[in-house]
């Protein structure tokens, strides 16, 4: 038999968007029920040092916070789901969403914490060098390279901010491109040019992530020219890859405004999507900022949302009983 839960508040995802909008919804009393998805705790669960989630004065560990938060949760009353929603109902309320397992979730609000996921060049090199070298998060790792050699491989807008905020901690920064101009905004593109502290290497695909020493860490860059085929290697201790995301989004393609990257669309200072009851929180609907501090302030700005959404509902329906 079909199994079916029904709340007041129905989350997908439990990155610290959905795990911060579970906390906020459970000392609201809503009850949330959290649908982890494939990845319980979400993105941090996939890397080691932490060290600008405020409250913790020591490095702390991406998968122990995210248990933390997890833990924190559960006690104050939500309910942890290990499924993964494959399709959703929006037409009316209460939503109703589909769980991999088959399951059923009935929520007279949705809460949407899907993230976005970096996307990698695809090298086995690549994977092999995460965590020790290879990075898609200047703002969350750029502090470690201080004082060390840096590339970055992109030419858009993201790449080229990239390339520009790692020179607070590195005096030497490439920005390698696979073509031989940029997309990124002519602003962006006229601060790069003007850095001395940046080189750009034009028509390079990097082709491996080469490790070395003890313990093992990035140590160059093997490089082709997209335009004559010829290899090359750069030195560096720190490579990061700037092309581009993938919003979880498919789901809601057709159900939920999404912009032209394919974000959730949310009112400007509030968290509600174009369907009302439906919230986005988390990288999902930022392209802008996506650090753990960030989706965890918007989760809890969802719950608050959502409760308010759902005490104006109340109140209008007994309203409208009354008259
Ligand atoms: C390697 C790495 C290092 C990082 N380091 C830092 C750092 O030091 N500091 C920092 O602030 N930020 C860091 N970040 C960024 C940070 O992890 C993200 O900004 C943050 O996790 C976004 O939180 P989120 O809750 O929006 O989404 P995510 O953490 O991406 O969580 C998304 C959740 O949605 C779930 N999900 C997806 N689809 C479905 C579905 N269909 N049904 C149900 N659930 C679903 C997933 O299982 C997951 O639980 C790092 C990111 C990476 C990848």
């Amino acid at each position: 038999m079909t199994a079916t839960h029904s709340t007041r508040m129905l989350i997908l995802g439990s990155g610290p968007a959905g795990l911060s909008a579970a906390i906020y919804g459970a000392r609201a009393g809503l009850a949330p029920i959290v649908v982890q998805g494939v990845q319980p705790g979400g993105q941090l669960t996939t890397t080691t040092d932490v060290e600008n989630y405020p409250g913790f004065r020591e490095v702390i560990q991406g998968p122990w916070l995210m248990e933390e938060m997890q833990a924190q949760a559960e006690h104050v009353g939500a309910q942890m789901m290990y499924d993964m929603i494959v399709d959703v109902d929006l037409t009316q309320r209460p939503f109703r969403l589909t769980g991999d397992s088959g399951t059923i979730y009935v929520c007279d609000t949705l809460v949407i914490a899907t993230g976005a996921q970096a996307k990698w060049l695809g090298l086995d090199s690549e994977e092999a060098m995460k965590g020790k070298g290879a990075s898609a998060c200047a703002t969350c790792d750029g502090f470690f390279y201080r004082g060390k050699k840096v590339a970055v491989i992109g030419g858009g807008n993201t790449a080229v901010e990239e390339a520009l905020y790692l020179t607070n901690h590195s005096h030497d920064v490439t920005l390698i491109h696979r073509r031989d101009t940029l997309r990124a905004e002519k602003i962006l593109q006229e601060r790069l040019f003007a850095n001395p502290k940046i080189t750009v290497l034009w028509n390079k695909e990097v082709v491996e992530f080469v490790g070395g020493g003890d313990p093992e860490g990035l140590v160059a860059l093997k490089l082709k020219d997209s335009v004559t085929g010829d290899l090359s290697q750069i030195d560096v201790e720190g490579g990061f890859v700037a092309i581009g995301h993938h919003p979880a989004t498919e789901l809601f393609r057709g159900h939920l405004e999404l912009d032209e990257d394919s974000y959730i669309t949310v009112e400007t200072g509030t968290t509600r999507t174009s369907v009302p009851g439906v919230f986005a929180c988390g990288d999902v609907m930022d392209k802008v900022y996506r650090q753990a501090i960030t989706a965890a302030g918007t989760g809890c700005m969802a719950a608050l949302d959502a409760e308010r959404f759902l005490a104006e509902a109340d109140f209008e329906a007994v309203a409208q009983a009354a008259e």
